[in-house]
């Protein structure tokens, strides 16, 4: 779900979301774009990456992200 696809000598991580195919692709600032980096901070980013999918999902597909519900009464 989350790729670390490079244009030139720009990184860039994307997410796709897995219910409609949306992409999200975000540019690595170039002062992090170094393979130290990329290496160090994968998971970082990777985390940052699920964020903005959770945040797709919760927008897009309520249904699947409603995990929190408003009405207690039906617990
Ligand atoms: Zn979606």
């Amino acid at each position: 779900m989350v790729a670390f696809p490079t244009r030139g000598s720009r990184s860039f991580y994307a997410v796709t979301c897995p219910s409609c195919d949306s992409g999200y692709e975000q540019e690595i600032k170039p002062r992090y774009n170094s393979p130290d980096f990329l290496e160090e901070y994968r998971n970082e980013i990777r985390l940052v990456a699920f964020d903005m999918l959770v945040n797709h999902i919760v927008a897009e597909h309520t249904d699947l992200g409603a995990a929190t519900s408003n009405t207690p009464e039906e617990l």
